[in-house]
């Protein structure tokens, strides 16, 4: 069966000799206080900044979700407001963890086709934050990078926080547009599910240690420490952060995928634009996820389509939270190999 589930998704096909590696080689039960382990994790820090173009000053901190830096962000870099802009069920979980602890938070809910707009936002001098989901995974919709440079540019004072959970590692990202950034590996990274990383600017770190905030085992300061010494502030999913490494070593420089992951995007969408009885999920092309193509239809239709896919090998990624049952998601991920991908064309063309 192939998966085009954006999430838990398909995983790089060369898993299976890498988690025979970390069996024979002991991976599985080093100490999260070994120099075996530090150098591990110092390795997948590094190569993760080379083949994704990270600055080296920014820093890279390993935690077990993206929901969880959802909620490390209010707890440690917050003392007040934060605006959040969003129009899917990810950014508005988001906003939901931060007004929990910070209910100074404020929403800015944007329709499906809206483009964002950054010299339209509530943004004042009160506000410390700015909160972007850059992937809406839910709805198929993504701010563009270029809009997050015009963002920075427009608001140099607050911080800018941005949800890439399903776009880090598919397309290229402009990781110095913004001080906080956040995914997790099962989505654009391959690998199996368990291990999220947060990447932090100077000037993140710098308002982390201005507040202080300590005391909870996921405190940021307290991360940001051991990472330090490449340690971990729990002991962490080492395998996920052995398959990261591996996996980072094998793939191309980003802006090699970035190409074929655009490639194939505009092939989806080209295709689906008139595919009846669907309807692409998003009309306007300027917010067009590259990385999640969303298609509608009727309910009918829908459970009809995933049925028959089904049956010729084939999971379509069902819809998400109030889009469940009238669309369906095809994940455009990296790992999923072209032969994969023709049979989905192939399988869609026929129908
Ligand atoms: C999948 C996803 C999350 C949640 O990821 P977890 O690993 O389950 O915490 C958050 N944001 C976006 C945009 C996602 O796609």
């Amino acid at each position: 069966m192939i998966t085009f589930f954006p999430g838990p998704s398909k995983v790089y096909p060369q898993l299976g000799g890498f988690l025979q590696d970390a069996f024979q080689q002991g991976i599985l039960s080093i100490s999260h206080r070994s120099e075996a382990f530090m150098t591990l994790a110092g390795e997948a820090i590094q190569l993760m900044k080379e083949k994704l173009e990270i600055p080296r000053d920014y820093t890279i901190m390993f935690v077990n979700s993206a929901t969880e830096s959802w909620e490390i962000l209010p707890q440690s870099l917050l003392t007040g407001e934060s605006v959040h802009v969003y129009s899917g069920s990810f950014g508005e979980k988001w906003y939901q963890y931060a007004y929990h602890i910070r209910p100074e938070a404020k929403a800015v809910v944007l329709e499906i086709d809206q483009e964002l707009k950054p010299e339209e936002l509530p943004v004042g001098e009160q506000t410390q934050m700015i909160c972007i989901t850059q992937n809406e995974t839910s709805n198929a919709t993504q701010v563009r990078p270029e809009v997050l440079q015009k963002l920075r540019n427009q608001y140099p004072n607050p911080l800018i926080a941005v949800d890439v959970t399903s776009s880090l590692a598919g397309i290229y990202l402009p990781i110095e547009a913004a001080d906080y950034w956040y995914a997790s590996v099962q989505k654009c990274f391959g690998l199996p599910a368990g291990l999220g990383v947060i990447i932090c600017s100077p000037k993140a770190v710098a308002r982390m240690q201005e507040i202080g905030e300590k005391g909870r085992y996921n405190s940021l300061g307290n991360i940001y420490d051991n990472i330090q010494k490449n340690q971990t502030h729990i002991t962490p999913n080492v395998l996920g952060i052995y398959l990261l490494k591996r996996v980072m070593e094998m793939v191309p420089s980003i802006h090699e995928t970035d190409q074929r992951v655009k490639e194939q995007a505009a092939r989806w969408y080209t295709e689906l634009e008139d595919k009846q009885p669907f309807e692409l999920l998003v009309q306007n092309k300027a917010v067009r996820s590259d990385t999640v193509i969303g298609i509608k239809g009727s309910k009918e239709d829908i459970a009809t389509v995933k049925t028959k896919a089904k049956a010729h090998g084939m999971l379509l990624g069902a819809g998400y939270g109030g889009l469940k049952e009238t669309t369906f998601r095809i994940a455009n991920f990296p790992a999923l190999e072209a032969f994969e991908i023709e049979q989905l064309h192939e399988f869609l063309k026929a129908y």
